[in-house]
Parts: C-alpha cells; sequence; structure tokens
C-alpha cells in the first residue's frame, strides 16, 4: 500500500468531547478529559468533529440484538452494570461518534500515513457484549469497513491500555489476517480473559524499564508480519497515579513506550486512539494523551 508521509499540511485529529454523558454525582468515569485534551491541543493541530458511524457498519462487527437492544434503550440492568455507565441517548450518539473518529483517523492513516482519534480505545466491547466502559468496538468496526470497501485485509492491534483487549480478541483473535497484542496488568481488570494472538501480563509494579523491553519483545513477535493498517491504543493507564493501573510507568516511561511502538510501526499507515486513563486529576491523563499526540506529530 503506498503511503505517502506529509510534512506540509496542517495535521488533523478527531474529537466527540461535545457529546458528553449525563452521570450521577460522583461517578468515577473521567468524561471531562476529552474535552480538557480538545482545549490543550487545539491550537497545534485541527480538532474535526466525529461523525457517528451508521447502524449497518456497526452491524458489521456487533450482533444484531445487541445493536437494538442499546439503539431503542433495552440493555438489561445487568449489562447497564457491566458497561459501567448509564443508558441514555447522547450515550449511544457519543458511541457512534467515538467509532466515527477513529474511522476517519484510519482513512487519515491511509491517505497520509498517521491518524489520530482523541477519544477511542474502546477494546472491552465484543461481539455480542458491551462492557467496562465500552459500547462499541472502534477499532474492530473500522477494520471491518475498511475491509468491505477493499482499502485494507491484514492488521496489527498493538494495545498498550492497562487493561487486556478482551473484545477485541473475541472479535479479531481468531482472524488469521489481524494480529493482536496486548500488553496489560496481570491484576487487572478483565479478570476473565479471551486471548488475544499474544497476550504480556505484566505484574504490579513493573516499571518503566521492564515494561519497554517487554514492549519491544512483544513487538518483535507481532511485527514478524505484513500488514495493511496498525492500530495502536496508547492507554495513559499504566501511569503510576492512575487509580486503575498497576503498572507504575511515568510519564517520561510512557513517552518512551509512544516513542518505541510508533517508531517500531513506521512504513504501516498507524491509526492512534486514546483508550484509558484514570488520574485522579484528569489533567494528568491529558498530558499523557498530549504528548502522545506530540510523539505521533514528531514521528510523522
Ligand atoms: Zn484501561
Amino acid at each position: 500500500m503506498a503511503m505517502t508521509r506529509s510534512l506540509n499540511i496542517a495535521f488533523e485529529v478527531w474529537s466527540h468531547d461535545r457529546w458528553s454523558i449525563p452521570l450521577p454525582d460522583g461517578h468515577k468515569f473521567p468524561i471531562s478529559k476529552y474535552t480538557l485534551l480538545r482545549e490543550r491541543v487545539q491550537d497545534r493541530v485541527i480538532v474535526r468533529e466525529s461523525d457517528a458511524v451508521s447502524w449497518e457498519t456497526l452491524a458489521l462487527v456487533h450482533e444484531q440484538d445487541l445493536l437494538d437492544r442499546i439503539r431503542t434503550g433495552q440493555m438489561s440492568i445487568r449489562e447497564q452494570r457491566g458497561l459501567g455507565l448509564p443508558w441514555s441517548e447522547t450515550l449511544v450518539e457519543r458511541g457512534r461518534r467515538s467509532v466515527g473518529g477513529t474511522m476517519a483517523a484510519a482513512r487519515r492513516a491511509l491517505e497520509h500515513g498517521v491518524g489520530m482519534n482523541l477519544g477511542g480505545g474502546t477494546h472491552h466491547a465484543g461481539r455480542d457484549f458491551a462492557r467496562g466502559y465500552c459500547l462499541f468496538n472502534d477499532v474492530a468496526v473500522t477494520l471491518a469497513r475498511l475491509r468491505e470497501e477493499g482499502a485494507v485485509r491484514s492488521a496489527v492491534v498493538v494495545d498498550c491500555d492497562v487493561h487486556q483487549g478482551d473484545g477485541t480478541a473475541q472479535i479479531l483473535g481468531q482472524d488469521p489476517d489481524a494480529f493482536t497484542l496486548s500488553l496489560h496488568g496481570a491484576r487487572n481488570y478483565p479478570f476473565q480473559r479471551i486471548p488475544s494472538d499474544l497476550d504480556v501480563d505484566l505484574p504490579s509494579g513493573t516499571g518503566d524499564d521492564d515494561y519497554l523491553a517487554e514492549l519491544d519483545r512483544a513487538l518483535d513477535v507481532a511485527l514478524s508480519g505484513a500488514y495493511d493498517i496498525a492500530f495502536y491504543l496508547a492507554g495513559a493507564d499504566p501511569w503510576e497515579g492512575d487509580r486503575l493501573g498497576r503498572l507504575s510507568l511515568t510519564k517520561p516511561g510512557l513517552r518512551a513506550r509512544d516513542e518505541l511502538v510508533l517508531t517500531r510501526l513506521r512504513g504501516i499507515p498507524t491509526v492512534v486512539v486514546l483508550a484509558g486513563g484514570y488520574a485522579p486529576d484528569p489533567n494528568d491523563t491529558v498530558d499523557i494523551n498530549a504528548a502522545t499526540l506530540d510523539c505521533v506529530l514528531a514521528l510523522r
């Protein structure tokens, strides 16, 4: 696949932060980080509003029964508890736009080498389940749509969120043309795993040096094939101060992680998505996400 690197054109990213969701007081989902991130970066890049993907596109991956329950507000109490977010119309609109942002970033990546969504990375959503703050699987839906259009066939997913990418593994783990790598805390959610092509379980308190060494080794395995497109889930939750992560990475360590992944993926059109980040002060998560964007801009 031909790829041109474009040094002189403005860099566009996508955000769906205007679609906020009603949450009960004290809810732990860090909804403010998306707007804080857009505000942080909007003088350096062009921030476009993500379009909502169609239900037909979502149905390329997700089971129709699940989509019907989501669309009509019929998710059970149990499903909503597993999702961790209360159902609302804006939740659904937001979810569709989150996928739309990854889709647009992927189209940009195919044209210019790299694209970034200031959202997405909803890797706990599977074919027939929505859970762990993840309504739809943006990466799997984007890949399915691009395949249907004949734009790509093979893909590699490099998932560096601190949580294992179980939904992505369910959808793509058996796919002969997709390689799924997940590097995560061994003691983190989800506690029942669905195997990726390569899962790297890291002990609590791993720290920068061991993490980077494990990542480098895992990338050797993941990148032994050739791919039409790569997806990088640049989760901010391996950070030492994160409420949910246990891996004790520093901010410079996370920056080194981004550099390592993006350098190794050079030559493959690469889609960068945010995934998780649960710092008590959302500005810390935004620091990490903005540094990922800096790395994208430096290496494009
Ligand atoms: Zn996570």
